[in-house]
């Protein structure tokens, strides 16, 4: 079998016609494995998923027990005969539970990346290359100038700034599944331990992943009050609208990828840009194309078309791959 074999381009989706499943569909299908939580790759309406149990736990407290027929879990490194292939889930460092996909079939390997990242991250099992003939990899930040820093010293950004605005918050806009957690384990890990305020829009998941095991210290509703000195976490859009308003003379921050372009931080009125991403950068993306030693790879989600050249000029066949539906937005 040709690993081009292992996958192709249906209107619902990405298919694997040996195995018969859909993987991240946008589109309800009989059967689907879903990489992550995340609303662009898991929506509700298929007959059964398959992913990890922290997926699947994550996608039942989002869209709730009834929103999926059949609710199947495959922890990883498990290998799963599925059709007339074999699936197996491996950690992609994205959020908790994040995986990729292993398809072989007769010889022939494909890794479905799903979202991934390189920089540790304490909420969440690091991505593991896995070598393959077909790679199809996401490029959310696929251009030279994405290159993020150390998360560590976006912290300590936070933290200064915390230190030199006694007499004001900081709100911070962050994403709803995996950005808010690990933002509050690696402020856990910086020595803040004072209670963090929360938007309500956050605390479910938060719980979700308490419960799975990753501690996150003191959680308070933002709504329960919010004083001068106070590091609150809330969806961006949250910040800004009227939500915002009654907090303490904040000091807007958010923490995205998208936050190294300068301009994007201005029209967003975000005072403190913190550049912490749950995607790999540039470098990322390249060093694991290469990591894979896959002679195909297909790029979705984003810059498709700098990393398909860079793949060519490193005798690599590469194609994008427009998977319709993507966003990457909240990122
Ligand atoms: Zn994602
Ligand atoms: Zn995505």
């Amino acid at each position: 079998m040709k690993p081009t074999d292992l996958l192709t381009l249906r209107p619902e989706g990405l298919f694997c016609p040996p195995a018969g499943v859909f993987i991240d569909p946008t589109r309800p299908v009989a059967r689907a494995v879903i990489t992550h939580g995340h609303a662009d790759h898991c929506r509700p309406g298929s007959d059964a998923i398959l992913a990890t149990p922290e997926t699947a736990a994550i996608a039942v407290a989002r869209f709730g027990a009834s929103a999926f027929g059949r609710v199947e879990t495959l922890a990883y490194g498990v290998p799963l005969h599925v059709g007339d292939a074999v699936i197996r889930l491996v950690p992609a460092g994205h959020v908790l539970g994040a995986a990729q996909v292993v398809i072989e079939c007769a010889g022939a390997r494909a890794v479905v990346s799903g979202d991934y990242k390189r920089s540790p991250d304490p909420t969440c099992a690091a991505f593991e290359p896995v070598a393959c003939d077909l790679f199809v990899t996401e490029a959310t930040f696929g251009l030279p100038v994405f290159r993020h820093p150390p998360i560590g010293g976006e912290i300590a950004k936070l933290l200064a700034s915390v230190a030199a605005n006694p007499d004001r918050c900081h709100a911070v806009g962050a994403y709803a599944l995996g950005k808010a957690q690990r933002l509050i384990a690696e402020l856990r890990n910086a020595g803040w331990d004072a209670p963090i305020k929360l938007h309500g829009a956050l605390a479910g998941l938060c719980a979700v992943y308490e419960a799975l095991g990753v501690a996150l210290g003191p959680l308070v509703p933002a709504n329960d009050g919010v004083a001068a000195g106070d590091i609150v976490l809330a969806p961006p859009s949250a910040l800004a609208d009227r939500w915002a308003r009654r907090l303490p003379d904040p000091v807007i921050c958010a923490a995205s990828g998208w936050m190294r372009v300068r301009q994007r931080a201005k029209q967003r009125g975000v005072e403190l840009p913190l550049i912490v991403s749950d995607h790999a950068d540039w470098d990322g993306l390249c060093a694991t194309v290469l990591e894979t030693g896959a002679q195909t790879v297909w790029v979705t989600h984003g810059a498709e078309d700098a990393l398909c050249h860079w793949c060519a000029g490193h005798g690599i066949d590469a194609r994008p791959l427009s998977i319709a539906g993507r966003d990457e937005g909240g990122e």
